[in-house]
């Protein structure tokens, strides 16, 4: 199957890594996000994280420069540009408002055989698939963060997901270098089903004086081994990811076990969302 020019929606944290990594494996990109500031920030950061990675010496495509892998990328507004990809990835705000929006665009826009993939954290993959006409062609894809340096990813199998449409998700992401684990699907899939609890479960720890920051992080790294721990974990991530996340699996669930910290909503609230606005658990 020729999976070579991709849809990449969303240019955030996860969107410019998914963008980083297919130009660097040899694919060509139409990166969508609402605004052109967006996408001219993250041009910027996806030509330093390529003269970054250069550095640490990994391969190149072709020993490609910067500015020629950067070309391979079409920054734009507009979905019609989508018309002719052989594949998406979805990486918009975590939110079912937004991307139950976006889906029905994608299916009316883009060829009838392209297969989209979810790159959501919590979201069911057989909600998604329900707002298009081709739910068998929906596949959840949850890329880990940071997305060039992470060689495996959980691969969520919806209600109507077929057979066919693995088949393509798992030769896609061998086409990056990557590996897939399939799982059923249900909000949060597996890993943020537990991750999610945890962070949030931290930020409680935080929330009742129990202990700092620092201490509930090293708790996890000098006694567990952990590399890192769960509130340095949150600010990778993006408090307002992570907020939004245990809102869907506290919606999804209606279980109270998920109910979001307070100090989480009112860090967000207060435009904390870790490393990429430059302050939440930590100040960078
Ligand atoms: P982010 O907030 O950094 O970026 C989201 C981007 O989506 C923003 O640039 C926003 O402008 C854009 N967007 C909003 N509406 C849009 C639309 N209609 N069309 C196109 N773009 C639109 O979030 P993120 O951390 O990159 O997360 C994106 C998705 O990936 C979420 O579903 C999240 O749950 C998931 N995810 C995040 C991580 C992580 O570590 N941050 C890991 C795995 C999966």
């Amino acid at each position: 199957m020729n999976l070579k020019r991709i849809g990449v929606i969303g240019a955030g944290v996860m969107g410019v890594g998914v963008a980083q990594a297919l130009v660097q494996t040899g694919h060509n990109v139409v990166l969508v996000d609402i605004r052109d500031d967006i996408l001219d920030q993250a041009k910027g950061q996806i030509y330093q994280n390529i003269r970054l990675s250069r550095l640490f010496n990994r391969p190149q495509e072709n020993n490609k420069t910067p500015e020629q892998l950067i070309a391979q990328i079409c920054f734009t507004t507009d979905y019609q540009q989508l018309h002719d990809v052989d594949f998406v990835v979805e990486n918009s705000t975590e939110k079912w408002a937004i991307k139950k929006e976006i889906y029905p665009q994608l299916d009316a826009i883009c060829p009838p055989d392209t297969v989209f993939a979810a790159n959501t954290s919590c979201i069911s993959i057989t909600r998604i698939g329900s707002v298009t006409r081709r739910p068998d062609k929906i596949v959840g894809m949850h890329f880990m963060n940071p997305v060039p340096m992470k060689p495996t990813v959980e691969v969520i199998r919806g209600y109507h997901t077929s057979e066919a449409t693995l088949a393509t998700a798992k030769e896609f992401l061998a086409g990056m270098n990557k590996d897939g684990i399939v799982v059923n699907d249900s909000p949060g899939f597996v890993s943020n089903r537990v991750l999610m609890l945890t962070i949030n479960e931290a930020a409680f720890l935080l929330h009742e004086g129990v202990s700092n920051a620092q201490d509930v992080d090293d708790i996890f790294k000098k006694c567990f081994g952990h590399k890192m721990g769960p509130l340095e974990t949150a600010d990778l991530i993006g408090l307002d990811t992570i907020l939004y996340s245990i809102e869907v699996l506290h919606d999804s669930f209606a279980d109270s076990k998920y109910r979001p910290c307070p100090l989480l909503q009112k860090m967000v609230d207060a435009g904390l969302y870790g490393r990429k606005s430059g302050v939440g658990f930590y100040t960078y």
